[in-house]
């Protein structure tokens, strides 16, 4: 589905932001105009769905946690980011293995089966693109995902001013 990204991800943020019952704020941080993508909003809806929660779930009190999109090129990329746990260094690559979990008590204690970002990883490359993790233990997590925007009619790639 052809899907105009930044008013999808408002979308996703907005439904958090009505329903979050812990302390978290959200910072948006969005270019201006209209890029399109082509996905399936369900699956992408699911796959934002998981990194959200996540941070949620890994942030303390009063966290923020700061969704940023960046246009390069053709191609567009989502960075959602925490000021929680964090991952160690050397299991971060492992995160997008299926039923992996970093700290078994901890995360037991929080709910999950380790399955979301393995689902995550799945479906975004599926949809052609590619998805990363970076941290710093006990100061927060970010995820990375790009995505390839639709060129559309006129092949510009961004479709704004200059397409109406
Ligand atoms: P599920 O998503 O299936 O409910 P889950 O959240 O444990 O379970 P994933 O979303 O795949 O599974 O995440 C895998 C593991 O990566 C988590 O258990 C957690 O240890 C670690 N992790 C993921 N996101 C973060 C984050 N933002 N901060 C700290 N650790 C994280
Ligand atoms: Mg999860």
């Amino acid at each position: 589905q052809r899907t105009d990204y930044i008013k999808f991800c408002e979308n996703i943020i907005d439904r958090f932001e009505m329903t979050k019952r812990q302390n978290i704020q959200f910072i948006r941080k969005f270019p201006r105009g209209r890029f399109y993508v082509l996905i399936d909003r369900d699956k992408l809806t699911q796959v934002i769905d998981n990194i959200i929660s996540n941070a949620i779930k890994y942030s303390p009190e009063g966290g923020i946690i700061t969704f940023q999109v960046f246009m390069k090129k053709n191609r567009i990329r989502t960075m959602i980011s925490d000021q929680g746990v964090g991952i160690p260094k050397e299991n971060l690559s492992k995160v997008f293995d299926r039923f992996y979990r970093v700290d078994r008590a901890r995360s037991r204690k929080l709910g999950g089966t380790g399955l979301g970002l393995a689902i995550a990883k799945e479906m975004i490359e599926a949809q052609g693109g590619e998805i990363w993790a970076e941290s710093e233990w006990n100061q927060g997590t970010a995820i990375h995902f790009i995505l390839p925007l639709d060129q559309g009619k006129g092949g510009a790639g961004r479709n704004d001013a200059r397409s109406i």
